[in-house]
């Protein structure tokens, strides 16, 4: 396996690349942006005062000074408020009185305003850059904004002076707090890592080192391990599988020692029958062989059905789907069961409608059907009674094989049909029976997609079932 990165050091990568990414983000926006988002900024709020003005220009003289005087007062502006004629400024409000606006000569004024004439806004926009203001040493930019309007017939040009303070110390102390920000923020990062890696990688760790039994189903569930839902999940995934393997292993097993105690019995009934003959002339009789015959048939099927689960599992089974008459097949297959009726006294029913019709593989059908039979002949008990009963639902026939015997515990119910599975853990019947039946029979309908099922109660008999869709 190729050698990857370990959790802890693939969350310090995406947290270091997050601050990385967010300090870049301050940095850009402090250094670069900081200053001509502060001018604009600045800018529009003289342009602001500018149109207050504007508004209150049909006011009488003192209403309009008084508003002049207010506005520059709240915003700390210069504000000039002319009408024209002649190219000459006439009726001049002037406000603050020392302000840069009030110091300068009328012409300089007037070619601001004719600027701003000239554009087709109406207005201008003056930066004037000085390394003095107010004695500071400082570089310190005046704006000097000029609108020109006509309100009553009568031109008036509007003029704001604000001043853009140099934000060279804030910028400086925005420096200075990028690197303690930028401490601060490693550090949480360590912290975060720290924390995310206990939360997410040590329980994952601990889940890995426990997991390394499983092949063995020692898996423990890691208690506390998941401080998230997702790492719980694995840990109850792992205890499942743990149970699940530690079943198959004990199934395996059982199999086994049942499979070797099903294969004895009859070569021991070979063995010795063969044995007695040999040796005793008058024994050589057709009972006898017959015993040697059915024994050695009993070993063929128990070999048959693992050769034939192992193969259904291995998935090399290939489905020969035919339309065929399944009332025909069930009455042939019935007819092996004629035994038990004729000398056991089994009392076996049929309702089987005639001509009907299944698209299926007719061979392994018949083996379904079979083994169905076979366990209600095995579990039915004293009672002796078997029902093979077939109907047409929904486009489909459904066959049902009843019995009225020992019926099956509901909490073995979902476990008949796994592999090596039986009820009967003890292993009292003489009669062959590996706990593979019902797993042939499910795997065959699920081949075909086909729903079966069970319906059983302890003490009272079992009704097994499955459908087949009606040829059309
Ligand atoms: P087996 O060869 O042991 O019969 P199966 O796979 O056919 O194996 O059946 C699995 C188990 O299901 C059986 O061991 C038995 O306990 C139970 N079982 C199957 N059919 C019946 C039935 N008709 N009545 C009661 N129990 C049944």
């Amino acid at each position: 396996m190729k050698n990857k990165i370990s959790l802890k050091w693939k969350i310090a990568k995406y947290f270091l690349i997050f601050g990385a990414v967010m300090l870049g983000v301050m940095f850009v926006f402090q250094m670069k942006f900081l200053e001509p988002m502060y001018e604009e900024e600045k800018i529009s709020s003289i342009k602001e005062v500018a149109e207050e003005i504007i508004d209150e220009l049909d006011e009488d003289t003192e209403d309009l000074m008084s508003e002049i005087l207010e506005e520059s007062m709240r915003t700390d502006t210069c504000i000039v408020v002319a009408s024209t004629s002649d190219g000459m400024f006439e009726g001049q409000r002037f406000s603050n009185v020392g302000c840069e606006l009030y110091r300068m000569r009328p012409d300089e004024l007037m070619d601001m305003a004719e600027k701003a004439k000239e554009s087709p806004s109406g207005e201008n926009l003056t930066r004037r850059d000085k390394g003095m203001h107010d004695g500071h040493n400082a570089d310190f930019t005046s704006i000097i904004y000029t609108k020109v309007v006509e309100k009553d017939g009568q031109e008036y040009v509007v003029m704001v002076n604000g001043g853009i303070t140099p934000i060279n110390a804030t910028v400086s102390t925005l420096r200075r707090q990028l690197v303690i920000i930028s401490l601060i923020l490693m550090l949480a990062i360590v912290v975060f890592t720290l924390l995310l890696y206990r939360g997410i990688g040590r329980p994952l760790i601990r889940i890995n080192e426990a997991a390394k039994t499983l092949p063995k189903g020692e898996y423990t569930a890691q208690e506390g391990s998941g401080q998230y839902r997702e790492a719980d999940e694995l840990n109850s995934t792992l205890t499942q599988a743990a149970e699940d393997i530690r079943k198959a292993d004990k199934a395996k097993r059982d199999l086994i020692a049942n499979v070797s105690h099903d294969l004895r019995t009859p070569l021991t009934m070979i063995s010795g029958y063969g044995e007695m003959m040999r040796d005793l002339p008058e024994e050589k009789t057709d009972e006898n062989l017959d015993v040697i015959i059915q024994e050695s048939k009993r070993l063929t099927h128990l070999v048959n059905d693992l050769l034939d689960l192992s193969r259904i599992q291995g998935q090399s089974i290939v489905l020969n789907c035919t339309d065929f008459d399944i009332s025909a097949l069930l009455e042939k297959e019935m007819k092996k069961f004629d035994v038990y009726r004729l000398q056991e006294g089994y009392e076996i029913e049929a309702d089987i409608p005639s001509g009907i019709h299944v698209y299926a593989d007719e061979a392994r059908i018949a083996q379904v059907f079979n083994n169905f039979m076979n366990n209600a002949v095995s579990y039915c008990g004293e009672n002796r009674h078997i029902i093979v009963r077939m109907t047409q639902e929904n486009g489909k026939a459904r066959i049902r094989v009843q019995d009225f015997g020992e019926g099956i515990a509901a909490e073995d119910l979902p476990n008949i049909w796994d592999r090596y599975y039986k009820v009967d853990k003890t292993h009292v019947r003489p009669v062959s029976g590996s706990g593979i039946g019902l797993a042939i029979v499910k795997e065959i309908l699920e081949l075909h997609h086909a729903a079966y099922g069970v319906e059983s109660t302890l003490h009272k008999g079992s009704t097994f079932w499955f459908e087949l869709p009606l040829s059309s």
